[in-house]
């Protein structure tokens, strides 16, 4: 096994880590793709804030965290570090203004209101990048914007400046073959760049479902407990 480096790395995470990448890597290239494309964002959440410090040890510059608090605590913690921080959870109206201030990626924006909320929270002439999230399952309960309506909210997301859409996210259904749940996710994201060419961003797979996505076009993947290992009880 490779050691850390400084040979003092807790409990395998550099291991995992590798692994998982390789695995990215041959899932990449089993698609003919460059794996050098793929983003790898390691989803931290319900972990402490030292699990981010030893996973940035190793090399990881991106993370996902899917609550605000937990976004903002760690993030304040960790501001000296050269991180990106992914917001990949459920957004509310009324949190969008602390979003805003930790995150420098917002994988979920669905819906117009929320949108709103992330641009009237905009600190000068910043300028954050979102995703449009699309719900691939039935229930509208669901996080994200059924696929028919991803359109009119990209068209209004293009329509903040202070706003970049960079292209779309979705959680694969658990009563579904990824494969065929993310060749959905590949087809909105086609119409979506007819209208918004830029957005060229495919926020999909995790643990289960990362080599499915990679084939159906993914470029940033959201991977968390095959990296961390199992997530603590949510505080
Ligand atoms: C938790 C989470 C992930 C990571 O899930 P794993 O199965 O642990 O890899 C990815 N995306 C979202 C939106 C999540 O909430």
């Amino acid at each position: 096994m490779t050691s850390a480096v400084d040979g003092q790395e807790p409990s395998g995470l550099a291991a995992r880590l590798a692994a998982i990448d390789e695995r990215i890597a041959a899932a990449a290239r089993a698609a003919g793709r460059d794996p050098e494309e793929l983003t790898r964002i390691v989803v931290t959440k319900f972990h402490p804030a030292s699990l981010v410090r030893d996973l940035h040890a190793i090399g990881v510059r991106a993370v996902g965290e899917n609550r605000q608090q937990e976004l903002s605590a760690k993030q304040a913690e960790l501001a000296a570090l050269d991180l990106a921080w992914h917001f990949i959870g459920q957004g509310q109206t009324n949190k969008a203004a602390a979003i805003r201030r930790s995150a420098d990626v917002v994988h979920s924006v669905d819906r117009d209101r929320f949108a709103d909320a992330l641009h009237r929270a905009a600190d000068g002439d910043d300028v954050l990048d979102v995703l449009v999230q699309v719900n691939l399952t039935d229930d509208p309960g669901r996080g994200g914007v059924a696929p028919a309506d991803a359109v009119g909210l990209v068209e209004h997301v293009l329509a903040l400046p202070s706003l970049r859409l960079r292209g779309v996210m979705a959680v694969a259904p658990l009563d579904e073959e990824p494969a065929a749940a993310f060749a959905r996710l590949r087809d909105v994201s086609d119409v979506v760049r007819a209208t918004a060419p830029d957005a060229t961003w495919i926020s999909a797979g995790m643990t289960g479902d990362f080599a499915e996505a990679i084939a159906a076009g993914a470029t940033h993947l959201r991977i968390g407990s095959a990296i961390t290992g199992p997530r603590p009880d949510r505080g």
